[in-house]
């Protein structure tokens, strides 16, 4: 847990969020400001700053993350279709929270390539 971090707080109930999904590595929320009609927000319990910031004994957890996306996807509606898993790693690809965090995205015909 980091003191000054977003995600640690939401992860420790500080901040409300609408959860859906919970284990004991990850926590999955609704984002706060959707660009899909789905748009889940999938975390480890540990904080890691960004994919660049992982090591080695990070493998397992990451994995993890990817296999609870595909879990979440078939538990909630609207992604029978089909869904995207985004990182975005770094100030060029959008990354505003430095606690590393999936995208799950769908409910709609999304775009390529992402802009
Ligand atoms: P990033 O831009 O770092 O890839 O993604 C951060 C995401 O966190 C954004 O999509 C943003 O809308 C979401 N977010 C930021 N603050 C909050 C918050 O307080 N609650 C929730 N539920 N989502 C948040
Ligand atoms: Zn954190």
């Amino acid at each position: 847990m980091a003191e000054d971090c977003l995600f640690c707080k939401i992860i420790k109930g500080e901040i409300p969020s609408a959860k859906v999904y919970e284990d004991e590595e990850i926590f999955a929320f609704k984002d706060i400001n959707p660009q899909a009609p789905v748009h889940i927000v999938i975390i480890p319990k540990k904080h890691i700053e960004s994919l660049s910031g992982a090591e080695i004994n990070d493998a397992e957890v990451l994995g993890r993350l990817q296999l609870a996306a595909a879990k979440i996807a078939a538990q909630l509606g609207g992604l029978e279709n089909g869904y995207r898993l985004v990182n975005n790693c770094g100030h060029d690809a959008g990354q505003t929270v430095f606690h590393i965090h999936y995208h799950l995205l769908g409910g709609r015909i999304l775009g390529w390539p992402p802009g």
